[in-house]
């Protein structure tokens, strides 16, 4: 299947020009450089069968890394299509926050922070045929190594009981329970009203029915 890839890469300038103007916003108290790094939140919406992530520009900013190897590796792991459309990151299945967002940290911790100092201030090289991360903060080199990939049976489920979503009750069941529906799945929420968007967690999952429970 083809599917329109369109990917801006950053310039070294561009980051750089970022990063200063960055550092002029910051309050005074702000500046500190031992202030910890922490990678962005996905943010993300559901349309129809997608998952639309807000904020991927930012998130690659953040990481600092070409966003085609980051797009590529959340894809692998993910198990789904997707593309980037400027700054959004379209993904072609549904995928809850949590989801995304701890294959983003595997990818940070796989591909970007220093071993020695905790630092995202790396960059890739190669030693031989082994991938290296280099840190430019301290020096100090470790080798990637690459997890292995999700089990089938989670890659083929969109939920896990435990993940918390925000869903829209569209519909009442017959037992008074709100209904909510993202792609094929079905979702169950007791004591919601139609209509309403609520945080939920999801309690059980069986096959392509869901229960869950509004949060607060
Ligand atoms: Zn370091």
């Amino acid at each position: 299947m083809a599917w329109a890839r369109k990917v801006t890469l950053m310039t070294e300038t561009d980051y750089e020009s970022m990063l200063e103007r960055a550092r002029k916003n910051l309050p005074d108290t702000a500046q500190s450089s031992e202030d910890r790094w922490s990678l962005p939140e996905p943010d993300i919406m559901y349309e129809g069968k997608m998952t639309v992530v807000k904020n991927f520009g930012d998130i690659v900013e953040s990481v600092r890394r070409d966003s085609e190897q980051i797009l590529g590796h959340i894809l692998r792991e993910l198990g789904t299509a997707g593309s980037q459309d400027g700054r959004r990151l379209i993904l072609k299945s549904v995928i809850t926050k949590d989801k995304l967002q701890s294959k983003f940290v595997d990818y940070v911790d796989t591909f970007v922070i220093c071993g020695e100092c905790g630092k995202p201030d790396t960059h890739l090289i190669k030693e031989g045929r082994i991938q290296v991360v280099e840190c430019m903060a301290c020096g100090a080199k470790r080798p990637v190594k690459v997890k292995k990939g999700l089990k089938a049976q989670e890659k083929r489920n969109a939920f896990s009981p435990g993940d918390e979503l925000e869903v829209l009750i569209q519909d009442v069941g017959k037992l008074g329970d709100g209904v909510a529906k993202i792609d094929k799945y079905v979702i169950f929420v007791p004591g919601v009203t139609k209509g309403t968007r609520v945080k939920i967690r999801i309690e059980k999952v069986s096959g392509t029915t869901v229960m869950g429970r509004p949060v607060q």
